[in-house]
């Protein structure tokens, strides 16, 4: 970075995904509302970066509890049973544990890095691309990525209930150009099946609408999310539905996580991986190709592979894009080409994702 970094003042700039879950505002998801064995997970989930450390046989101090306060650290125990005891470098602990460098300003890494506020145009609505449109479903993750590139999302502004969904759907009924309505978050699956059910309903009333689009990572970090009832609410629709799942690196993908997967996949929704090109994380030929044969071998195809997205505190994550590039080519030549993802970057304002190869 050619850039003088500056520390980060500690202070909150916007609501994190935290905040919101804690106030309880969302009406998809209440924490009262625990009876699921996935919600059971989800209230064990670890919430500090000590109790991280702890857990993993780790100095406590290891974890920077000031970039902690900006964006909480929450990680299922499922994540965490895939990581390796006593290491500070696992790679899943990488992606949740908030360090010092998180303080470091960069400025060209931002708090809007894809343009999502200018995209928006009703209020949970973002319009970026022909023929698809996104709702910002709930602003509530199971776990916290330190790369997320929505970290800083002001959730709080977006529709709290059903009702409040009115002129975001109105928008979409409107737009005949749209076949495509994906749900993003946040997590959607984060939602109740109850309330997914009604959205996904909702969505189906709109006679142009043939396609929905479900981006979650709860069938990686909370894989019992992935139960009967949900395969039935996401199948139960006149829509076609794919799933697009977002794993970073081969040890995400087993134990629970792969039979969550197999689960999806013999359900027969199409189900695809999109990855972050990560420092330290997946930077290497030989991670990324473990993560694409274990997707394949689950039935999950490679989508994308992204490249970083500079938002604000994740400057230490970035892969120069040259090295990404000689990834894919060497991924080419050790896989077959259904298996190797695109290498892409949201650039604002382009008219689709901008191929890096
Ligand atoms: S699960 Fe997705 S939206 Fe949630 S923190 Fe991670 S990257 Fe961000």
């Amino acid at each position: 970075m050619s850039a003088t970094p500056q520390m980060l003042p500690n202070s909150k700039q916007t609501a994190t995904p935290m905040e919101i879950s804690n106030s309880a505002l969302l009406e998809g998801y209440r924490p009262e509302n625990h009876g699921s064995a996935w919600q059971q997970d989800l209230k064990q989930a670890i919430r500090t970066p000590g109790e991280l450390c702890e857990r993993l046989g780790l100095d406590p101090e290891v974890g920077n509890h000031a970039a902690s306060e900006q964006f909480p650290v929450v990680v299922p125990e499922s994540f965490l049973k895939r990581m390796k005891f006593g290491d500070p470098g696992d790679p899943l602990l990488r992606q949740v544990l908030p360090v010092v460098e998180e303080n470091v300003s960069v400025p060209e890494f931002v708090g809007d890095p894809v343009g999502d506020l200018s995209a928006r145009t009703e209020k949970g609505l973002l319009q970026k691309y022909r023929g698809r449109a996104l709702l910002i479903v709930n602003g509530v993750c199971a776990i916290h990525c330190r790369y997320c590139f929505r970290r800083e999302y002001p959730y709080l502004e977006e529709p709290k209930s059903l009702e409040d969904w009115q002129p975001a759907l109105d928008a979409v009924a409107a737009d005949h150009s749209l076949s495509e309505v994906i749900l993003s978050g946040g997590d959607p699956l984060m939602m109740t099946d109850a309330r997914l059910a009604q959205l996904i309903g909702r969505i189906a009333e709109i006679n142009h609408i043939q396609r929905i689009r479900i981006h979650s990572r709860l069938p990686i970090v909370l894989p019992s999310r992935v139960d009967q009832p949900l395969i039935d609410v996401i199948s139960g629709t006149r829509l076609q539905t794919v799933f697009v799942v977002h794993a970073n690196h081969p040890a995400e993908l087993v134990n629970d996580c792969a039979d969550a997967l197999r689960r999806l996949v013999q359900s027969g929704i199409p189900t695809l991986n999109q990855a972050v090109l990560l420092r330290g994380i997946n930077d290497s030929v030989e991670s990324l190709e473990l993560l694409c044969k274990r997707c394949v071998n689950l039935g999950v195809m490679p989508y994308y592979l992204h490249q970083l997205d500079r938002v604000s505190g994740a400057a230490h994550f970035e892969v120069p894009v040259e090295q990404g590039q000689r990834l894919i080519e060497q991924l080419r030549e050790r896989l077959p080409g259904y298996a190797v993802p695109k290498y892409v970057q949201e650039i604002v304002g382009e008219p689709s994702k901008t191929p890096l190869l």
